[in-house]
């Protein structure tokens, strides 16, 4: 029920009509009778200046940012937190003091699912990655902390792959980075421990195969950030050949379940957030 002191959460993007976060943040109000509701924003004209003042002001609790602001909102916010600095992208916005916060769980909610879920600990191994956008900054973040040993990054947009890495060398990790060809592709995913996909390819049925299919073998775990279909043509690649597979559902859950307790200042229901997730 929506009532006269209802508070509002948000998620804004563009588009947004297909966010599933509705689903699981209403699901987590609803489970412990917080008094809030939480719903998609997509600002005409791109304009986040203005859906920013609301949620500076109070009259907007708290907001998710999704695709294409995560780093545009970084020009809006009066304080970035330490992760989302690190990241270099904000996803999750709240006010406080007068002020409006940035702050980013999406790495917190990779670090969770690849340990928890997927099983692989980065220290001393070795990792590639595909697309060096928004979600590969908080992947790499993340794998670099946690001591991975080497990896390697390709984009298309090659622009982009150097803006990732002078993005990484600001922080001296120990981790070994380095951008590779299309043509290097395949050798490196072969020779790693983690292949993990930060493209949005394997979301449509004709999408190709991002790596060649005989790369794949048991001793691989391989993520897919994609999460819909739950089973890429890469994961599946993946699965036949032994090795263990993730797509982006839990890390999409637990970065939900970190923004809900850092606007509410409670436990989530992390399980029914997923389960929200997975029907909706
Ligand atoms: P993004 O900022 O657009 O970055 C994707 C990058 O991949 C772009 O630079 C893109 O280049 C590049 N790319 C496209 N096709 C490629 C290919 N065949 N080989 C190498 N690079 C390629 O998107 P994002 O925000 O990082 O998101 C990436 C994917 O992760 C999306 O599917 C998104 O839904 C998913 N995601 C999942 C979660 C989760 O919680 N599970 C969180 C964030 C994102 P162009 O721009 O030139 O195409």
């Amino acid at each position: 029920m929506i009532y006269g002191n209802t508070k509002v959460y948000s998620v804004i993007g563009n588009p947004v009509k297909h966010s599933k976060s509705p689903n699981m943040h209403n699901a987590a109000f609803r489970e412990l009778g917080i008094n809030a509701c939480y719903v998609p924003l997509q600002p005409q004209n791109n304009d986040l200046e203005h859906v920013c003042a609301l949620i500076r002001s109070g009259v907007l609790s708290g907001s998710n940012v999704t695709i294409p602001f995560k780093e545009s909102v970084v020009n809006f916010v009066d304080v970035l937190t330490d992760e989302a600095s690190m990241i270099g992208s904000v996803n999750t916005l709240y006010p406080k003091d007068g002020k409006l916060i940035g702050d980013n769980t999406d790495g917190l909610g990779f670090k969770k699912s690849l340990f928890l879920d997927l099983g692989f600990k980065p220290e001393n191994k070795s990792a590639i990655i595909l697309g060096a956008g928004g979600a590969a900054k908080a992947v790499t973040a993340k794998l670099c902390q946690a001591k991975l040993n080497s990896l390697a990054i390709f984009d298309i947009d090659t622009k982009k792959a150097e803006e990732l890495l002078a993005h990484i060398d600001k922080f001296n990790y120990k981790t070994n980075v380095k951008l590779i060809s299309s043509t290097k592709v395949d050798s490196f995913s072969k020779e790693c421990d983690l292949i993990i996909n930060c493209t949005p390819i394997g979301m449509k049925d004709d999408d190709p195969l991002i790596v060649s299919k005989d790369v794949f073998s048991s001793r691989h775990c391989v993520y897919d950030l994609v999460y819909t279909p739950p089973l890429t043509k890469l994961l599946s690649s993946a699965q036949q050949a032994g090795a263990k597979i993730l797509n982006g559902m839990d890390m999409l859950a637990y970065q939900g379940a970190e923004s809900f307790s850092i606007w509410e200042n409670v436990e989530p229901p992390y399980e029914i957030m997923k389960k929200e997730l997975a029907n909706a």
